[in-house]
């Protein structure tokens, strides 16, 4: 029987050396937390059960044993929701002959809460933590119930470096209820601050997603619009959700670069995950990347909006999907943003 090459067959890294294949491992189940936007609570429930220690570091120790995997992805959303869970956990992993690299998901004030166990995880193995900090922008922040303020986020970022942990992911969270071109440049604009730290930092940005039961799918519809009716691309990797902060914004004093644009389509090719491929290269077949930065600055510098531009474009382009056209504009915008092709 062929046997894949391990790399090729688990896709997934702790972001140190992504490329060293690591395990996804789960000790915990639920969240108490319940913001807007998240389908955790509703699957798993607010009520948090967590796996028995030994359990978990067995089944770490079998992966190890069989699979000459070391490297191990904590999914559990929180995982030092329960300290004395963590300090049984650590006891074993200190006990046990076998050493392993993990990276584990937290929020600021629990680390804040367990600060004293930091030095000891560090020990046994655990290479860095991925926060959920979605966005810079307080009035957006607000509005996903993340009982949270960024000002934790610089702090917990702040505590984990002065305990020389390797890495720090922040999660991103693009155009929900509120985004504007404006907060999603400041966004990005505190992520390149936090890249100067001696630590490796890296973020993931996904988008909006209106599941079904949270709080975000009641209100969605009232301050936006699918981009696709159904489920087919509710997944976060897709800008499925358009809010009408986005549509509205003027954005006079932002401009494009239309050469860094041009460079940055040439280098990273074809957008991922798009929802209206077929469109989408027929609109890149008809406009450049410079000529959408030339657009686009035209329409700010006339004080016209994100929408204004969208219908232009449909008409030239003759196009009836306008949902399309958002898709495409959208996705440019943000790429101009996030590999500093925009500046204001
Ligand atoms: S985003 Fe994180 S903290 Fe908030 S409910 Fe979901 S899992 Fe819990």
């Amino acid at each position: 029987m062929y046997r894949y090459p391990l790399s090729t067959v688990y896709n997934e890294n702790i972001h140190i050396n992504k490329s060293v294949p690591a395990l996804q491992v789960m000790a915990s189940r639920g969240c108490p937390y319940k913001c807007s936007f998240c389908s955790s609570y509703l699957t798993w429930g607010t009520y948090v059960k967590y796996r028995p220690a030994q359990m978990v570091v067995d089944e770490i120790v079998e992966n190890i044993k069989k699979y000459s995997i070391n490297d191990f992805h904590f999914y559990d959303d929180n995982l030092m929701l329960n300290r004395e869970w963590v300090i049984e956990f650590l006891n074993i992993v200190e006990k046990s002959s076998y050493s392993f690299n993990w990276i584990c998901l937290s929020r600021p004030e629990i680390i804040f809460k367990n600060s004293d166990l930091l030095f000891r995880m560090k020990k046994n193995g655990c290479k860095g933590f991925e926060l959920g900090f979605e966005t810079y922008s307080p009035e957006v922040y607000k509005k996903m119930n993340k009982k949270n303020n960024y000002d934790s986020f610089f702090k917990a970022y702040s505590i984990l470096q002065e305990n020389d942990f390797e890495m720090i992911e922040f999660l991103i969270m693009g155009f929900y209820i509120g985004e504007t071109i404006e907060t999603l440049y400041e966004t990005y604009l505190q992520l390149k601050k936090f890249m100067k730290g001696k630590n490796l930092f890296t973020y993931s940005r996904y988008f909006a997603t209106p599941f079904i039961g949270t709080e975000f799918y009641q209100i969605h519809l009232q301050h936006g619009h699918n981009l696709f009716d159904g489920n087919r691309y509710k997944y976060a990797v897709y800008l499925n959700y358009m809010p009408d902060s986005f549509l509205d914004f003027c954005g006079v004093g932002y401009y494009i670069d239309a050469n860094s644009l041009e460079l940055l389509c040439f280098a990273y090719g074809e957008l991922d995950h798009i929802i209206y491929r077929k469109e989408f290269n027929q609109i890149n077949n008809k406009l450049t990347p410079s000529q959408f930065a030339y657009l686009f600055n035209r329409f700010m510098s006339e004080r016209k909006t994100v929408r204004d531009l969208n219908r232009y474009i449909a008409d030239v382009l003759e196009l009836d999907n306008i949902l399309c056209v958002e898709e495409y504009v959208a996705r440019m915008i943000e790429f101009s943003v996030r590999l500093g092709a925009m500046r204001r």
